[in-house]
This record gives C-alpha cells, structure tokens and sequence, in this order.
C-alpha cells in the first residue's frame, strides 16, 4: 500500500485539484477495506464544502444513456460547470458491464479538461458496489465538481443506489413501449423525478408521441411530486436544452426550501443502514464456524425436512447468544 510521503503527494495533489490524483485516491477508496486499512484522514477527502448537484440518469441498455449525458454534458460544459459522469458498473449483478463502460458514446466529453469519468468496478469491497460507489461519490463532490452524473441500467441494485445517492432520478424510455409502460411496473416510474422519451426524431416520432402520451395518461404520482415527462432526442439535441433549465429550477427550489439537505441526509441513513446490513452479513457468513453450522443444517434439511426458516432464525439465535 502507498507509503507515507506518497500518500501526501496525492493528497496535496488533490488540494491541487489535479485529476490524476483524484484517480488514485478514488483507487485507494475502492481498495480499502478493514483488513487493508490505509491510514488517510478522509474527512479532508470526504467532506465537500462544494455545492453539487447529484443527478441519476436510468434506462435498459440501448435507450440512449451514453447518448444523453454526452448531450447533457456539452450543456453543462458550456456553462462553464465542471462534471464528473460514474457509470455503476452492473456486471456483478447482469452481464452488461462491457456497455456502461463503452464511452465511445460520450466523444465530446473526453479529454475535455472539466469532465472527469470513472465508472466503478464490478466488485467493491464489502458491502460490495453499494459502500464503494458512495465513497467514490463523496471523493469525487469533494474535489469540487458542479455536477455529478451517476449512470445505472434501469434494474436492481445499482439503480435503488443511484436513487439513494442523488438528488434528481432521471428515467430515459425507448417510443414505443407504450405497452410495455403500461405492463411496467408503476413502481419503477414513480421513482423517477423526470421521464425522458428519448429518441424523438425521424421515424420515431410518432411513436415517441404516443408514448410521452401514454405516460402522461399514466398518471404516475411520483415519491414526492409527479415526475415530469419530456421527450427529447438526445442524438439530435433536442429538449435537452429545456431539461436542463426544468432540472437547474427543481434544484433550486429544493435547496432554497431546505429539501435538499433533508432528503440527502434520510438517503444517507438509508444507504448506511442497507450498507452496515450487508457488511455485517458478508462476515459473519464467512466465519468457518457458522459456515459449518449452516452445511449441517442444509444436510439436516436435505435428509430430514422441515421449515427453512425455523432452522436459520436457530442458528442465528445461538450467534447472537454469543455476542
Ligand atoms: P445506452 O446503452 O443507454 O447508453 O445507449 P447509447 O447511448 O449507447 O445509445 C444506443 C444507440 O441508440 C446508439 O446507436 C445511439 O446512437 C442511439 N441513440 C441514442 N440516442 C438517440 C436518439 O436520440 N435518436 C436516435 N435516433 N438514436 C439514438
């Protein structure tokens, strides 16, 4: 692990704002687990006195993720923002991890001096994606970007973080799958703070109508307000524009009434509670002893029968008698 002296020369690199030791740090941070630990103040490293707008953008592969923070990104870029784009890598979940990574779809935003991207390894640390993602996330808003874009596939694990973790859910939707929305479970749509139509130009647009038609009947209530609906290409840079304004005005009127700040710390707690959770199962099942307990109860079970959970609520009783 980095000697002293170097870790300081990261350190003071980041204090610098250089990239190349924001990278490394965020490698330290991925690599840290209690059996590593890496004597570092992080709460130099951690606490952002920056202000960061923390938006989610979700959809299944192919819809226009890359696409659209590309086009998103110019936007920002132009304003003189700096942005930092984390796709959450899913492979450890689905095999898709080959596409969040492709980047080739974000051209404009490479190699651009304000744009920092780093999608985060298919296995973390304990607690998994989950506990290194939101370090990531807390190094990354420490180094003072204006803009943190969490990229996800619209399934699992990684898209209840990417919720838990920003501040604005942006779903995207491919025209057409009216029926599909319709067979959708509500559930993922009332997660969304703005649902995206993408791909409204050329042959699609008739379709993307009578989807961005069919979400609006929809009615869909939203966690906190109705998620507002939009279509946009974000090939051909329409609406992006006119996203970005709605989006810049539903951040404001969070921080302004104090919104922000409660909803990132419920998240917060949230994340901690689910992360603490996972942690403390992943190690407790790896100690030989309840491992042991639990291959003679599956034997057990195997041979004789009987309710699963009565077995595991025994061997957990007799941990906790232990504690
Ligand atoms: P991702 O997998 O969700 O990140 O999707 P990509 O951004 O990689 O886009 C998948 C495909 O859809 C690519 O061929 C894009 O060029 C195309 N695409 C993305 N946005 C649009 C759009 O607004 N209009 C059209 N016609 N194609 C788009």
């Amino acid at each position: 692990m980095a000697n002293n002296s170097k870790l300081l020369d990261l350190i003071e690199g980041f204090n610098r704002r250089d990239r190349m030791a924001l990278a490394k740090i965020i490698t330290l941070v991925e690599s840290t687990t209690d059996d590593q630990p890496v004597e570092v103040d992080w709460t130099k490293l951690m606490k952002s006195k920056h202000s960061t707008i923390r938006v989610a953008v979700s959809g299944p592969p192919g819809v226009g993720k890359s696409t659209f923070i590309n086009a998103l990104g110019r936007k920002i870029l132009a304003q003189g923002f700096k942005l930092a784009v984390l796709p959450i890598d899913p492979s450890s979940e689905v095999a898709l991890g080959s596409i969040l990574a492709d980047k080739t779809r974000m051209k404009d935003l490479l190699n651009q001096e304000n744009v920092f991207i780093r999608p985060s390894p298919a296995k973390g640390a304990l607690g998994g994606i989950a506990i290194t993602t939101s370090d990531v996330l807390f190094v990354t808003e420490a180094f003072g970007f204006d803009f943190i874009i969490v990229e996800t596939v619209g399934v699992g694990q990684s898209e209840t973080l990417a919720r838990t973790l920003t501040d604005h859910f942006v779903l995207l939707v491919q025209p057409g799958s009216g029926d599909q929305l319709q067979a959708m479970k509500k559930g993922i749509l009332e997660r969304a703070d703005f649902i995206l139509v993408n791909k409204t130009d050329d042959e699609q647009q008739d379709l993307a109508k009578k989807t961005w038609a069919s979400l609006k009947s929809l009615n869909v209530q939203g966690e906190h307000e109705r998620p507002m609906v939009s279509s946009i290409s974000a090939l051909q840079d329409v609406g992006i524009d006119s996203f970005f304004q709605k989006l810049l005005t539903r951040h404001k009127k969070l921080k302004d009434s104090g919104e922000l700040d409660t909803r990132r710390n419920i998240h917060l707690s949230e994340l901690f509670n689910q992360i603490f959770v996972q942690v403390l199962a992943s190690r407790l099942a790896k100690k030989p002893a309840i491992k042991e307990k639990c291959r003679e109860a599956v034997t057990d079970l195997l041979v004789s029968g009987g309710p699963m959970r009565l077995t595991i609520d025994r061997i957990v009783g007799d941990i906790f008698r232990t504690l």
